[in-house]
């Protein structure tokens, strides 16, 4: 088989792979990546690129020296929901605090009342509608909760929803079970009701939709004790663990995220240095959502140089949700992971690529452009990776590639052609 895709001329390729170039992003000077069937079989300089055969129909991007980087990897969505909340976003900005509005019947309850009202083709074309923005701002592969249904039939259609969302998208959808992301306002008086519902009606009917389990581990959410039962439950059915871990106070969630093992703990804008380490030594990611931190405006981030010390690898995502960031764009976060989280820019690149993918355990897989990881990359307009921090709130994604395939941007300026240009070798 030859090779179907080759992208020559980039100025710089980011490979996120640190043995195939300079410094932790693993920088190459004029690169060039050549796949086929989806998957990278060679990225470096292309002085160096190996005589390989190309198809005929082989797609070819020629670079023009700017920028490219892999497709990034959303490590935390709520993808799937009706209604908006832009009411109580404005009620925020006047001053009314978050556990505020979600006493006063706002916040999730409200969201989950309106999903549950909501018809299967609303909430589709809703959600399909976000994928579709994620992918032109350079995501290539996502993760989506559940959360918003919290009945046995909701949750269940709002992963067959994002089924059916990511069976009609290029994008990679992980998709995770949430059913505790709340304990319902039906269920106020009877906790440990909904947990029985959870475990012994939600989850069978759930797992096989879902490749995650998740609970919100808060102040307001599930206790430690409560969130440790939905994890287990979980796990008897298959699923790899992820935790709402410690944004709202020291609430005991990272602790119980590293005692599980769980793939990754998010949020954690309090975390100490005991609590660092011990994600550290379970190999849990920690999944920073800057966007989330910074619309709360409480003027705290993720304790990032903790985090460092104590060797806890990190993640980013949008956290896209009604509430607390409606936000689909990747570059946004990584810029805000510097600007307001406190992140080098290498880091942030780094955390919303390879980092990201190991959050959903598909490192090495996606998140870099490497042999044998999916040919997944987005083309920058501009010549560097800093821009995606340096220049914002524009879309700099000029080409989305997934698997090989060009699947958004506009393209402008870019010679995409197919098979060999005239007066190139064999
Ligand atoms: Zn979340």
């Amino acid at each position: 088989m030859g090779i179907d895709f080759l992208l020559t001329g980039a100025g710089q390729l980011v490979t996120c792979d640190p043995g195939l170039g300079e410094g932790p992003l693993g920088l190459v000077e004029r690169g060039a990546v050549a796949a086929a069937g989806g998957r990278v079989l060679y990225a470096g300089p292309e002085a160096s690129l190996p005589d390989l055969e190309v198809d005929g129909g082989a797609v070819r991007v020629e670079a023009g020296g700017q920028a490219v980087v892999p497709g990034f990897v959303d490590a935390h969505t709520h993808l799937v929901f009706a209604g908006e909340r832009a009411d109580e976003f404005a009620a925020r900005l006047r001053g009314v605090g978050y556990e505020e509005a979600l006493a006063a019947g706002g916040g999730i309850n409200r969201t989950v009342r309106e999903t549950r009202a909501a018809a299967d083709a609303d909430l589709e074309a809703a959600a399909a509608a976000r994928l579709g923005r994620a992918l032109d701002y350079g995501t290539t592969t996502l993760e989506a909760k559940s959360g918003y249904g919290l009945t046995v039939e909701d949750e269940r259609r709002s992963l067959e929803v994002l089924a059916r969302v990511a069976a009609g998208s290029p994008v990679e959808v992980v998709p995770t079970f949430l059913g505790a992301h709340l304990i319902p306002e039906e269920y106020a008086g009877d906790r440990a009701g909904y947990l029985d519902l959870l475990e012994h009606e939600m989850l069978p009917a759930c797992a096989p939709l879902a490749e995650f389990v998740d609970a919100f581990c808060d102040r307001g959410a599930l206790t430690v004790e409560e969130s440790r039962r939905v994890l287990a439950a979980g796990a008897r059915h298959g699923l790899k663990g992820k935790l709402h871990a410690n944004e709202l106070g020291s609430t005991g969630g990272a602790a119980l995220a590293a005692e599980l093992g769980c793939v990754s703990a998010d949020h954690l804008l309090f975390c100490d240095q005991e609590e660092a380490r011990g994600l550290a030594a379970a190999g849990t990611v920690a999944v920073l959502l800057p966007g989330t931190s910074f619309l709360l405006r409480t003027g705290r981030a993720a304790p990032v140089q903790v985090l460092r010390d104590a060797g806890v690898r990190m993640a980013l995502g949008t956290d896209c949700n009604p509430g607390t960031c409606y936000c689909e764009s990747m570059q946004l976060v990584i810029a805000l992971a510097c600007v307001h989280g406190g992140l080098t820019p290498e880091e942030a690149v780094l955390a919303a690529t390879d980092g990201a993918a190991r959050a959903l355990g598909r490192g090495g897989r996606v998140g870099r452009l490497a042999p044998g990881a999916a040919c997944d990359l987005v083309l920058l307009a501009g010549r560097s990776y800093l821009d995606l921090s340096y220049h914002l709130g524009v879309n700099l994604a000029r080409l989305v590639v997934k698997g090989g395939v060009v699947c958004a941007g506009d393209g402008a300026g870019v010679p995409v052609g197919r098979g060999q240009p005239a007066g190139a070798g064999p």
